[in-house]
């Protein structure tokens, strides 16, 4: 007899054994339907050994899933994702068996023919037996493509010429056009590409930082790899991964342009039917090549050949929910796991990055110029201090009359505010109480659109009341602060008879609505953009000339590690959008503290400078990319039994040299959902194996009752 072990997709220690019955043929990677309890779940088995279980009889599988296996590389990257978020393999699972959760295509009625001749052959008849010959279609789509009515089908099944199967729609390969085209690009770009292309030709792992100004055309250079990559090996995929839908939409349109084909696209907001239809094309080699959200990562790819990470600064590459990862890192893990190539695309590189380039742990390839004509735009910041907006009023003179020359130019602008809603904090006049949800300390915030107040943590929302929920007085209720609703109020008072929109993700919120919006901003159709990062990112809006931040500072205010550096991203990007056309740009900045670091560097592009300084500061405390980081959050419905449990963990921490524990604390969001909330900071030198430590620390408690516990290696999020 055989042992199978089998990884369930569920947050459990590890692989479970089943007995193999008689003539099932396992194989690793095979999905198979396994009992647990009384439930039958799928998972996949992992290991096959002789033997028979020792002297408690092992359950066996019931039966062989007809999907394809996993293939041993995306086996051996969930292994390895789990074991660096010091979590069971059960989780990343979860995630690479993601794309099955719809079921099954149905198989279509068809018509083939059956060789048998019609008795009476007549023109209409002939057309159909043609078509039939070349192609496999369902009755009525039969009829159209013969041009025939339903009756001359009918006949001919009648008369036994032709017959109807039950069959799955067949799927093709996608046809790439991928010679190359590098004659199109510019002496820089080129430099890049043939360099990434070397790489390529040399086969193996390789790491490469494509690090260039906005609009230099990183996106160009890619894909020319990619095209190469996939010209190399007729099987070869490439996987390239963005931060956000919205920047898919775009990158699928240049991918299509560039390859003649769409690619396959893989993230939350494609139905589930067309989900499966891409874990199978993947498994099956026929989609070569993927754009994704970072969860695309866990796709069955069968022969990886290049990855990109576009933006790869970007914060949305972290997974802060269910199986915890960074998306950035775990790219590069798969591509040294597939031996293949990894891209990490970005004006303004995270600093762990950058310090993989300064070490010479990645290649360095650098575009510093704008593509063509284009230059990088004027930045300048406005002194709020000098120069504040009017009582009530968002966009300070100098911004609005910047706005006017613009439009009165015909161009376009964007007011850039990372708040979704129209104000973050709604209080009592008569009471002073701020709004929160309930059972969670987080502020409502008003949404105008929908009339509602909603919780941005938790997605509880209920209707505005007209009277304070707290003291009960009417008419109470005040709204502070500007969020993009708010902004778009204020642009539509001073400038009526503009044409604005709103660009969140409350207001885009599929693909297609994040499409449409890209497309009309493209057109000219939009004169001022109010937009999150949703839209700061990534996009090419040729007749944008203004970008003008509203709140330069927000960032700034949360106050954690990386602080200062998402700041300088994202203003950075977000001022990257104006002049990347022929006409040129400018940035205006809103900031109540034009002398902080941040401001003084964006003012100067001063990139390099402002890294330097980041950098020493981040080497003198040892914080990434000098040591490592790991937060442990704890959380349960009782503060008492949570305080004692937060005590046992502490005093459970391994000994080990190089490592620092600091808390337990309260986190700054004590209570979510009902739930108090405390966490634990371990700061490791970079010598320590830190998920390991991890692994064995958690190994030595065990949460009871409603006690929850998690790990978050490198956290992004402090709260
Ligand atoms: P990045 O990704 O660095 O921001 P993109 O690749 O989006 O830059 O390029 C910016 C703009 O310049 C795009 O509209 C792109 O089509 C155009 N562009 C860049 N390089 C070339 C080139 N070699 N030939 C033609 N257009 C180019």
């Amino acid at each position: 007899m055989r042992i199978a072990s089998v990884l369930l997709p569920m947050p459990l220690p590890e692989a479970f054994d089943y007995a193999e019955p008689e003539g099932m043929d396992l194989h690793v990677g095979d999905q198979v339907a396994a009992p647990l309890g009384p439930r039958l779940i799928r998972g996949v088995v992992t290991a096959l050994r002789d033997g028979t279980g020792g002297n408690r009889p092992l359950k066996p599988i019931d039966r062989k899933i007809d999907d394809p296996p996993l293939p041993a590389s995306t086996l051996a990257f969930v292994e390895w994702a789990a074991r660096y978020a010091a979590e069971g393999p059960g989780q990343p699972l979860a995630m690479a068996l993601r794309g099955l959760r719809a079921p099954r295509p149905k198989p279509e009625r068809i018509v083939v023919a059956t060789g048998a001749a019609p008795a009476r052959m007549t023109p209409a008849r002939e057309k159909v037996l043609q078509v039939v010959a070349d192609q496999a279609l369902p009755p009525p789509r039969l009829a159209e493509a013969a041009g025939v009515s339903s009756g001359v089908i009918k006949g001919l099944i009648n008369e036994g010429c032709l017959a109807i199967e039950e069959r799955l729609a067949e799927r093709v390969a996608q046809t790439l056009d991928v010679s190359p085209r590098g004659d199109r690009l510019n002496p820089g770009q080129a430099a890049s590409a043939e360099a990434l292309n070397a790489r390529l030709d040399a086969g193996g792992f390789s790491a490469t930082l494509l690090d260039g100004v906005t609009g230099s055309g990183k996106t160009e250079v890619y894909l020319e790899a990619a095209a190469h990559a996939l010209s190399l090996d007729p099987q070869a995929q490439v996987l390239i991964l963005l931060p956000e839908i919205a920047l898919t939409q775009a990158v699928i349109a240049r991918v299509a342009d560039r390859f003649g084909a769409a690619p396959g696209e893989w993230h939350s907001a494609v139905d589930p039917p067309r989900r499966r239809a891409l874990w199978e094309d993947v498994a099956a080699g026929r989609t070569r090549i993927v754009v994704g959200a970072r969860s695309a990562l866990f796709l069955p790819f069968r022969k990886l050949a290049l990855i990109v990470v576009d933006e790869e600064h970007d914060s949305s590459f972290k997974q802060e929910e269910g199986f915890i990862y960074q998306g950035r890192d775990l790219a590069v893990a798969r591509a040294h796991l597939e031996g293949c190539s990894v891209v990490l695309a970005s004006a303004t590189p995270s600093l762990e990055t950058l310090w993989n380039a300064r070490q010479g742990r990645y290649n360095w390839l650098k575009l510093s110029a704008r593509h063509g004509v284009a230059t990088l735009p004027d930045v300048a910041l406005i002194d709020l201090r000098q120069t504040p907006p009017e009582r009530d009023h968002w966009l300070s003179p100098p911004l609005v009359a910047a706005m006017a020359q613009t439009l009165a130019r015909g161009e376009q602008t964007l007011l850039f505010l990372n708040r979704r809603g129209y104000a973050p904090v709604v209080l009592c006049k008569a009471c002073g109480e701020r709004l929160t949800a309930p059972d969670t300390d987080s502020w409502l915030v008003e949404h105008r659109y929908t009339g509602r107040l909603v919780c941005h943590l938790t997605g509880f929302s209920m209707p505005k009341p007209d009277r304070c929920p707290h003291c009960g007085a009417k008419d109470s209720l005040i709204s502070i602060g500007p969020g993009v609703e708010r902004v778009e109020e204020e642009a539509r008072e001073r400038f009526p008879e503009a044409r604005i929109a709103v660009f969140s993700s409350d207001t885009v919120s599929s693909g297609q609505s994040a499409r449409e919006l890209v497309e009309a901003m493209e057109r000219g159709e939009i004169d001022i953009l109010v937009a999150t990062q949703a839209a700061a990112k990534g996009h090419n809006f040729p007749g944008l000339t203004l970008v003008g931040v509203v709140d330069a500072d927000l960032g700034l205010r949360g106050g954690d590690l990386r602080a200062g550096e998402r700041t300088f991203q994202l203003l950075a990007q977000a001022g990257g959008r104006a002049g990347r056309a022929d006409r040129p740009g400018r940035v205006l900045m809103q900031t109540w503290a034009p002398d902080h670091p941040v401001m003084q560097a964006l003012a100067a592009g001063d990139r390099d400078g402002f890294v330097e300084t980041e950098m020493e500061l981040r080497q003198l405390s040892g914080l990434p990319p000098f040591g490592r980081l790991a937060a442990v959050i704890l959380s349960g419905p009782d503060p008492v039994q949570l305080e004692a449990f937060a005590r046992e963990l502490a005093a459970a921490a391994p000994n080990a040299e190089g490592v620092e524990i600091f808390g337990p604390a309260d986190a700054p969001l004590s209570l979510i959902r009902g739930r108090r909330r405390k966490r634990l900071l371990v700061r490791a030198d970079r010598t320590v194996d830190l998920s390991a430590y991890m692994a064995a620390w958690r190994a030595r408690v065990k949460p009871r009752g409603a006690l929850r516990l998690t790990i978050d290696i490198d956290p992004y999020s402090f709260l």
